[in-house]
This record gives structure tokens, C-alpha cells and sequence, in this order.
């Protein structure tokens, strides 16, 4: 998807269409009504869009900071509805168990199987749902404990900033990272212990910034860690593709390769894909040497 930036305020976002379109067409054909996304949302200015080719990771991350607290807050409000739930079953279900201990301490009590087949099955009802809830707050920490603070990533994305920009004068490495990761030295290949695509982004713009040469890595071996052999003539044939044309010839022709990704009920370009439409959108160009794929500014 394309970025554009408001003229008058400098915001920047990533947009459904480039920014021409943000600024002529119409909601209806013939109508004059722009569409709501024709205005900046940060100063209410109108029609002011233009692309925007320059660094994106800082406002990735911070949109990332933003769904975290967002997913956070949910989460840990729906835990606290079920454990009051919780607490509320469990007394429900103590007190049916004391009105059945005490009906059989009745020397009086004339036994009614229906009685107690009632009382049992509120009982069984009541321990279902305890065990269900369980269940579900169980899943909720379990979501919670896999959510890395944004602090942590952001720390590393400087991190991986500095380092990508450090090893510019060697090259960067990219590609499948179970790939590159056996094939390329540590310093030429994104290593971190956490990963966002804000991170990810944070260190191809260490290695932009460096003005380095990225080094498409693949194998031909596995169609998993390659590049198609269409898309890769159409590569020869147009090193200089824009972005937005590269990611829908990976959707259209890249199905099970290096560059789309389609299992899991998923089908989305690859993070090597997004990697590469980035340096596609700040004016990188492909370039074929000695049977090796770089991307060159
Ligand atoms: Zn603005």
C-alpha cells in the first residue's frame, strides 16, 4: 500500500490508494463528494496529500504501541469480567452444596430422588462452567504473556537500526530467515530476540540511511526460500517496478514462494516481499549481477 504525507502538517500514513487518488476521485463516478480519507486527519486539511518516499518506521511502531494498548486493555478487562463471573458461580455452587448436605442431616427428610437430581445438576452446571471459564482465562494469560511490551521492541528496533546502518558498507541480507540465517554472516542479516514489522522496517531504514546494497539471498532448491522463474523475467525486464506493481505480481504469480504466503488460512506477501516493496517505494531498483539479486539505489 502506498504512504502518503498531509503538505500542510507533514503527517504521514500508510493509504488504501496513492495519494492522486486520495485527492480527485470522487466517492460516486460524477459526484464532486471526496471521500472522507481526502482530508488529514491530523489537520482537517483537504486534497493535500502527496507520496511520500521517505523513513516509515516511527510511525509503524507507533501504530504498533497503539494496537498493543488497545489489545492490552481488552484483554485484561475481559479477564477481570470472567474471574468476577467466576467467584460469583463458584458461591452459587457452595451454597447448593450446603442445601444438600443439610436436607440429608434431616432426620425428617423423606427422600425425593427428584430433589436431589435437582440439586445435582445445578451443582454439575455450576462446575461445568467453572471449568469452561478456567478454560478461557487460561487462553486470555496466555495471549497476554505472548504480547511484547512496545518498549522492549522499540529498544530493539534502535538497536537494529544502528547495527543495519554500521554493517551499510558491507551489504544487507535479505530473505527467507531460516535461509539467511545458515547462509549469512549475523552482521548482514536482521537478528533480533523480538520482532515487529516496525522493527523489521527500523532496520532496512539502518541500512537505507547507510545507503548500503541489499543482497536478495536464495535458494533454488526450495520453492519456499525462491523467487518464481516468471516474476523473476519480469524483474529483469523492469528493475525499476513500483512498489504496488511488485506486490500484486507476487500475489498473482508468487503463491508458495519466497514471496507470498498462502497456508494457514493466510494469504499475504511475505515479510521478504514487504521488505523488498519498501526499498521499491523509497527508489531502490532491482539489479542482476553475476546470477546474484540486489537491490540497488
Ligand atoms: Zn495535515
Amino acid at each position: 500500500m502506498p504512504w502518503v504525507q498531509c503538505s500542510k502538517c507533514q503527517y504521514i500514513r500508510e493509504a488504501k490508494f496513492p495519494a492522486y487518488h486520495l485527492n480527485t476521485i470522487p466517492i460516486h463516478p460524477g459526484s464532486k463528494v471526496l471521500p472522507e480519507y481526502s482530508m488529514c486527519t491530523n489537520c482537517g486539511e483537504q486534497k493535500k496529500w502527496t507520496e511520500h518516499t521517505g523513513l516509515i518506521a516511527q510511525t509503524i511502531l507507533s501504530n504498533e504501541r497503539l494496537a498493543y494498548e488497545l489489545a492490552y486493555n481488552l484483554l485484561t478487562q475481559k479477564r477481570k469480567s470472567i474471574s468476577d463471573i467466576r467467584i460469583l458461580i463458584k458461591t452459587k455452587e457452595k451454597s447448593y452444596a450446603e442445601q444438600f448436605k443439610e436436607k440429608f442431616k434431616e432426620s425428617t427428610f423423606k427422600y425425593n430422588p427428584n430433589d436431589s437430581f435437582h440439586l445435582h445438576t445445578e451443582i454439575q452446571l455450576c462446575i461445568d462452567t467453572l471449568v469452561s471459564l478456567m478454560e478461557e482465562e487460561a487462553i486470555l494469560n496466555k495471549k497476554l504473556s505472548q504480547m511484547t511490551d512496545p518498549d522492549i521492541i522499540e529498544r530493539d528496533a534502535t538497536t537494529v537500526n544502528k547495527k543495519a546502518f554500521d554493517a551499510s558498507p558491507k551489504g544487507l541480507i535479505l530473505g527467507s530467515r531460516q535461509f539467511v540465517s545458515m547462509k549469512a554472516p549475523i552482521t548482514q542479516i536482521l537478528d533480533a530476540a523480538n520482532w515487529s514489522w516496525g522493527l523489521n522496517v527500523s532496520w532496512v531504514e539502518g541500512g537505507i540511511t547507510g545507503k548500503t546494497i541489499f543482497e536478495l539471498l536464495v535458494e533454488s532448491s526450495n520453492p519456499y526460500h525462491n523467487i518464481p522463474n516468471d516474476i523473476l523475467v519480469t524483474l529483469q525486464q523492469t528493475p525499476n517496478i513500483q512498489s504496488d506493481v511488485f506486490l500484486s505480481l507476487c500475489e498473482t504469480h508468487g503463491a508458495g514462494s519466497l514471496l507470498w504466503y498462502n497456508q494457514g488460512g493466510e494469504n499475504r506477501p511475505t515479510w521478504t516481499a514487504l521488505e523488498i516493496a519498501t526499498l521499491l517505494r523509497m527508489n531502490y531498483n532491482f539489479l542482476f549481477q553475476n546470477n546474484k539479486i540486489y537491490l540497488k539505489k
